[in-house]
């Protein structure tokens, strides 16, 4: 039950609510009391013939105020305590969403959010269970069960109460052992379950490679056996859901055995009327709802529990990357100053030796082989990560000391792995500033040379993307991603590897765009095709996380290294791609 104690804050918060849907749920338990005791005294009549027919009509006047009672009754306590068990799925799951996204990339790492969501959903829902069934459970088995107990034992016998309850127990432990395997099986099937789905998702996705490589029968048969898994364990569940009723029906019936036999015994004895032996049995029967309640009760609270738990230990994890005590939120001008002695994700130091200046209106290309540690000095300077050891100033100030906000509203990165939203293309580009203009929009679009491609789309700007709108080319999405930061205008503006799938040509439009917008803005510009970056004022070349060549594009050539040996060799590319004609992906 600790998990009550833990959501106390939340009882706190609704005690209205729980308070009223107590009240009436303690109402509707002392209602239920009434008709076996009304049907008693009616077989009463009977039997000593002095039933009359007034009697007969205020005993089933009386019978249906009790129903009409109950039923309004019914409608508020559950308005009141499902009301607040919803209220606290809501409040968990925006703490959870809000919680989320102040997570930074190595916790994404580190966690799939198809996990994270699945989990997110099951716990919060466990938890909203408890504090809406768990309740309910709770409070009907130990109210409605001792006013019925005590009825029973006052108004006919505690003889025949104490006999007719000796088999309740059995029921209370066997269907919450059932619960709990049902819980577990339940558990195995939909795994299962979810197996093959993500199979059937990655066949469809793979389909032409599994035909192209003479798979597809291997593949067929896998599916079939992960289908019949499923089907093996749906059937393990039902197996357990069969068995719910049978117990229920065998073990209340032997109460009523036990209560009619030994009922007439006392009859017989003189200790009990007719009347009290129906009265009795109806009673009988109003227990194995708070017994029920009892065995479902312990499932509820030790699930909700294990969920609050997982909650609880996700809402803790910090970000790695804090603002500090008195961290800025403005900086002085966009310039920025590198001296990176080491950083490391790990042990093995995968930046060495940075230093670098970029001044305001100047632009720094950045190349060299794949796992040089490019991207990770983006990832600095847009401070996923922070320096290990040595600092970034930006203005004048070490990033670490300046809000993340802060760093965000002046740094603009176009990442490789381009995000767009299943929006229009116009809220698409205008994402990080919702209150361009459309003119300010199709500026944007016009310098990352992707307007004349959204003018060919059915609906120019206004054209949905993604599954339910159109399909756009890689290249297009780039493009699109990279008039989205150009309109946020920040003061940095850095392109990871942001022009991989566009082709020469449109690359050089852009290129030449970025040069001739006469601002003051600082650009990096990450590349694997050296045309990329050659109008740079600027070119690193990295490897191994070290500067091994640096200058500018003629000086490099010159200096006859890396840089001039791959610049030739794309060159060469360039000059066979063309003869074959060029394609954008
Ligand atoms: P590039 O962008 O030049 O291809 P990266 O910056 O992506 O290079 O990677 C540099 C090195 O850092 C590589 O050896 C890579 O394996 C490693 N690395 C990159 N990201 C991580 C990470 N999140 N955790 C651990 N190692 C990483």
């Amino acid at each position: 039950m600790a998990v009550f104690r833990k959501l106390s804050w939340f009882f706190k918060l609704e005690w209205k609510a729980y308070s009223l849907g107590i009240i009436f749920l303690i109402f509707v338990a002392a209602l239920e009391l009434i008709p076996p005791k009304l049907i008693g005294a009616t077989v009463n009549g009977i039997n000593e013939g002095t039933l009359t027919k007034e009697l007969l009509l205020q005993l089933a006047g009386a019978l249906l105020a009790v129903g009409i009672a109950n039923y309004v009754i019914r409608y508020f306590w559950r308005f009141y305590i499902f009301g607040a068990s919803i209220r606290l799925g809501r409040l968990l799951r925006s703490q959870l969403y809000a919680h989320f996204t102040e997570l930074d990339q190595s916790f994404y790492k580190k966690n799939r959010s198809g996990d994270l969501m699945a989990h997110a959903t099951n716990d919060v829902q466990a938890v909203s269970m408890t504090a809406g069934a768990g309740i309910l459970t709770l409070v009907d088995s130990v109210t409605m069960g001792s006013f019925v107990i005590i009825t029973m034992v006052t108004t006919i016998s505690w003889k025949l109460t104490f006999f007719s309850l000796l088999p309740m127990p059995i029921m209370v432990y066997l269907t919450s052992r059932y619960g709990k395997m049902l819980h577990t099986r339940f558990h195995d099937a939909q795994s299962a379950f979810s197996d093959l789905n993500d199979k059937v998702a990655e066949s469809v996705s793979g389909i032409r490679v599994l035909k192209a490589t003479g798979q597809v029968e291997a593949d067929v048969e896998t599916f079939t056996d992960l289908s019949s898994d499923v089907v093996q364990k749906n059937k393990r569940v039902a197996k357990i859901d069969a068995l719910f009723d049978p117990t229920i029906f065998g073990v209340v019936g032997l109460s009523y055995i036990i209560a009619v036999g030994y009922g007439a015994y006392l009859l017989r004895q003189g200790e009990i009327s007719i009347g009290d032996i129906v009265s009795f049995t109806a009673y009988l029967g109003l227990l194995t709802w708070p017994m029920l309640a009892f065995g479902w009760l312990f499932n509820i609270v030790e699930r909700g529990r294990a969920s609050y738990d997982r909650i609880e230990h996700m809402l803790a994890i910090e970000p790695e990357i804090q603002d500090a005590l008195h961290a800025g939120d403005t900086v002085a001008s966009s310039e920025i100053d590198i001296a990176i002695e080491r950083f490391s994700y790990e042990e093995k130091p995968v930046l060495s030796d940075i230093a670098l200046q970029i001044l305001p209106g100047r632009s720094l290309g950045i190349v060299g082989r794949t796992g040089a540690g490019k991207s990770t000095l983006v990832r600095l300077l847009s401070r996923e990560y922070d320096v290990t050891k040595g600092r970034i100033t930006l203005g004048g100030r070490n990033l670490k000391q300046l809000k993340r906000r802060a760093v965000r509203e002046q740094v603009a990165v176009v990442p490789q792995d381009h995000f767009l939203f299943s929006e229009s293309i116009a809220d698409n580009i205008a994402f990080a500033c919702p209150e361009a203009t459309m003119e300010e929009i199709m500026e944007a679009a016009k310098t990352a040379a992707v307007h004349d491609d959204i003018l060919g789309f059915p609906e120019g700007y206004a054209t949905v993307v993604g599954e339910r709108g159109v399909t756009l080319s890689g290249g297009q999405k780039q493009r699109i991603s990279i008039a989205r930061a150009l309109l946020a205008d920040c003061p940095v503006l850095i392109l990871d590897d942001a022009l991989s799938a566009v082709d020469a040509k449109t690359e050089e439009r852009i290129i030449e765009h970025f040069r001739t917008a006469s601002n003051n803005q600082a650009q990096v510009i990450v590349a694997h095709r050296l045309s990329a970056v050659s109008h740079a004022d600027e070119i690193i070349v990295l490897e191994d996380g070290r500067i091994s060549e640096r200058g500018t594009h003629h000086q490099l050539l010159e200096r006859g290294g890396w840089y001039k040996e791959t610049y030739d060799r794309q060159q060469l590319e360039t000059l066979v791609e063309q003869g074959g004609g060029t394609n954008e992906s």
